[in-house]
């Protein structure tokens, strides 16, 4: 039988949700247009995770470019590290993600933290052949893709620059100034939607993977040793979880539970990442997705990133495979260490005592007399050396010499004792300066419109004939609701017109057609999703324009109501 992927991707493109963007010259793999219904569909989404992330939960938003310098990507390791196993086909050279062969064709399942020489092996000793042509792909080198769109910044090819892989970086490298905003006080939050770009090897399952898309993400900044988060809020939100010791065991499942009993029994480990599963988990419901195809699973350890302490994804079920609609991952201090190493900014906060505490502080004197001519030019690294020392390690002054060495040289210098001026004095602060950690839930919107999209899609037949409709909730709809007049008659277009205008004034999204017959118009608004019409018919005008017909979608019921609270009676269903 035909999937509802497909049928869904021709809905989608006939009825302008989303098509494969510049048509007219051949198209080009990953990229995506969003139509008119899709563009507002991913809108309303985008509004509900803001109102959900940003608003509620009293988070600052921003704005960052989606182009960034070289250095950037250094410091965060994306230049180094953020690449794809990809081999090549001898026969018809086509590009494929090689664990995406491996995971296809064999049981491994997380071919993506196997080592680049083992799936090389891997792909020999099963025979795998290329997806697209079936030739042999034993043999062929696999090698490390870096995702990442290069550009050059102003004329010349001087400067470096990438389009962000994500939209995480935008936040992290203004972290200086956000803490500002945020009076230097732990914990806060910064929010970011926006496109980002990942050069995919092989973009597919249209909008699930492409290489231009965007992202809804949260960098929650927490002080570990004294935050929390606020799990009574979210310890009666019931799961579906797939943890990593399940999908290890042979009959392992997934487990329906509590967060408030997966904390307690270990299974999530880190308290924000257990947070933010249960705001995510009823946030999804009320988008849309269908909450019995719907999971959280445990990234295995293979598949997380060293830093990160415990991470899972959101999972949504589609045509009977499960994609990643967000990771949600406690990141420790890991993104801004690495910005407060490679640049001259700060990406600390200063933590205020309780009250000022007397701490022991090993110092050295810089001015000394003898590192003039001893050391020449090396002077001042002889002393920065010697004060790191005194710092870090004491006992290095304990004897007679403390034995430096300088980097590019050679040769260990020998220093005596009392001529480093070294000495120990107590010392009165108020308080230190810390990285903040940083947890982080990632959400994919173009994959969660698809899940949405996918859902929501229904066929029934209707009064003997097949109908198509998409179940989308009111507040995500793109067209809230259709307005038509029966026939084409001057009399009942002006009611109509008023009662466009009426519902436009009420912040609802209205469709006005006239064209066709009443049922083919209702077909139109269920295809797309539009939970109601509003029909004006001969009754409304011989009743002094008091009622007209509204229509529900899923039902197909109709019902007179007054044109009087119309407006009001609709705008308060779209609010939910
Ligand atoms: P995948 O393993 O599917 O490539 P990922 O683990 O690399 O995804 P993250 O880096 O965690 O993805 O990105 C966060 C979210 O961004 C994902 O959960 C997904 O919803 C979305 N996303 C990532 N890559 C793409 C893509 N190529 N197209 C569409 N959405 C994407």
């Amino acid at each position: 039988a035909e999937q509802t992927s497909e049928k869904l991707v021709e809905l989608a493109k006939r009825r302008g949700y989303f098509f494969q963007s510049s048509g007219a010259y051949g198209g080009v793999g990953g990229f995506y247009s969003f139509g008119p219904q899709g563009a507002a569909l991913k809108g309303n989404v985008e509004d509900a995770w803001r109102d959900r992330f940003a608003v509620q939960e009293g988070n600052m938003e921003i704005d960052a470019p989606t182009i960034m310098p070289e250095p950037v990507f250094e410091a965060s390791g994306h230049l180094d590290g953020f690449d794809d196993m990809l081999v090549e086909c001898p026969d018809c050279g086509e590009s494929h993600r090689a664990d995406h062969v491996v995971e296809d064709n064999t049981d491994y399942e997380d071919a993506e933290s196997l080592p680049i020489p083992e799936v090389e092996e891997v792909i020999a000793e099963h025979e795998l052949v290329c997806p697209s042509c079936g030739a042999g792909l034993a043999g062929q080198a696999v090698e490390a893709f870096n995702l990442m769109f290069e550009t050059n910044i102003g004329p010349g090819d001087s400067d470096p620059g990438y389009l962000r892989p994500e939209t995480a970086q935008g936040i992290f490298v203004e972290f200086p100034r956000l803490k500002e905003y945020a009076r230097n006080q732990l914990p806060f939050g910064v929010t970011q939607i926006g496109r980002a770009y990942r050069n995919e090897i092989s973009p597919r399952r249209s909008i699930i993977r492409t290489r231009e898309f965007t992202q809804a993400e949260l960098e929650y900044f927490v002080d570990p040793e004294e935050d929390e988060p606020d799990l009574e809020s979210v310890e009666d939100v019931e799961v579906t979880l797939y943890p990593a010791s399940e999908q290890n065991s042979e009959d392992g499942g997934e487990l329906e539970i509590t967060i408030g009993e997966a904390v307690d029994e270990g299974i999530i480990a880190n308290e924000w990442v257990a947070y933010y599963l249960g705001v995510a988990k009823p946030w999804y419901g009320a988008v849309g997705v269908d909450m019995d195809r719907f999971r959280f699973r445990q990234h295995l350890s293979g598949e997380r990133a060293h830093y990160a302490a415990d991470c899972w994804d959101a999972e949504s079920e589609i045509d009977g495979n499960w994609i990643e609609l967000a990771g949600f991952a406690y990141r420790s201090d890991y993104d801004l260490s690495k910005h407060d190493e490679y640049s001259d900014d700060r990406f600390t906060i200063f933590k205020q005592y309780d009250e000022p505490k007397t701490v022991e502080r090993a110092t050295v004197d810089p001015d000394m007399s003898y590192l003039g001519p001893e050391f020449g030019g090396a002077a001042g690294d002889v002393v920065d050396e010697l004060e790191t020392l005194a710092e870090r390690d004491r006992s290095a002054f304990e004897g007679d010499v403390v034995e430096i060495e300088l980097e590019d040289e050679s040769e260990t210098h020998e220093i005596p004792v009392e001529k480093t001026g070294f000495s120990v004095d107590e010392e009165t602060i108020a308080g230190e300066h810390i990285v903040p950690h940083v947890v982080e839930p990632s959400f994919g919107v173009d994959r969660l419109v698809y899940t949405v999209l996918h859902h929501a899609y229904r066929e029934d037949e209707v009064d003997g004939e097949e109908r198509t409709y998409l179940e989308l909730e009111p507040e995500v709809a793109p067209t809230f609701v259709g307005v038509f007049p029966l026939q084409n008659d001057d009399d009942l277009e002006a009611v109509a017109d008023d009662i466009v205008d009426d519902l436009r004034d009420a912040g609802l999204s209205v469709t006005y057609d006239d064209s066709g017959n009443i049922g083919r118009r209702y077909r139109r608004q269920d295809e797309v999703g539009t939970p109601f019409c509003v029909t004006v018919d001969y009754e409304t005008i011989e009743n002094e324009e008091t009622t007209v017909t509204v229509r529900e979608r899923d039902t197909t019921d109709q019902k007179r109501l007054p044109v009087e609270d119309l407006a009001e009676t609709l705008a308060a269903i779209r609010e939910g």
